[in-house]
């Protein structure tokens, strides 16, 4: 069993598909075992991607970031990491695979409906600073 963090992002909270977004988590195997909505701070949004500060884009993804509400979750599964990584499909959803969250909901690369941690070490850290332990059951 493993957990993950996956974020439904402001361009898919937005969009009003957040049900079909875990919709296609449950039916592949994966559980919510925590959950909320909240918006994230400048300040919270540019910790939680600290390791992009150095990207000609991070100005542009903590600004996407904040724009609204998002959804956190942990999912939990086998090989929870890497499942929640194929549903997602490619970061850039014009190379997704059909039928992958970001072909389906995603419009560009920097508003690509959802986020998902690559990897268990990563998985751990980003599921920490979004939630606290009596919070995931
Ligand atoms: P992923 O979300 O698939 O793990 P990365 O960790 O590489 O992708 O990047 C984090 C996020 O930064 C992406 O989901 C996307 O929103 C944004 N991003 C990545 N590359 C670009 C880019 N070239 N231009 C704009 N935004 C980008
Ligand atoms: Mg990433």
């Amino acid at each position: 069993m493993e957990q993950t963090l996956s974020i439904i992002k402001p361009d898919a909270v937005a969009k009003g598909v957040i049900g079909k977004i875990i919709d296609r988590f449950e039916s592949n195997g994966l559980k919510v075992a925590a959950m909320k909505r909240l918006q994230l701070s400048r300040y919270d949004a540019g910790k939680f991607y600290a390791v992009h500060k150095d990207r000609p884009f991070f100005g542009e993804l903590v600004e996407f970031m904040v724009s609204g509400p998002i959804v956190a979750m942990v999912l939990e599964g086998e090989n929870a990491v890497g499942k929640n990584r194929e549903l997602m499909g490619a970061t850039n959803p014009k190379e997704a695979k059909p039928g992958t969250i970001r072909a389906d909901f995603a419009e560009s690369i920097d508003a690509n409906a959802v986020h998902g941690s690559d990897s268990l070490e990563n998985a751990h850290i980003e599921i920490n600073f979004f939630f606290a332990q009596r919070e995931i059951i």
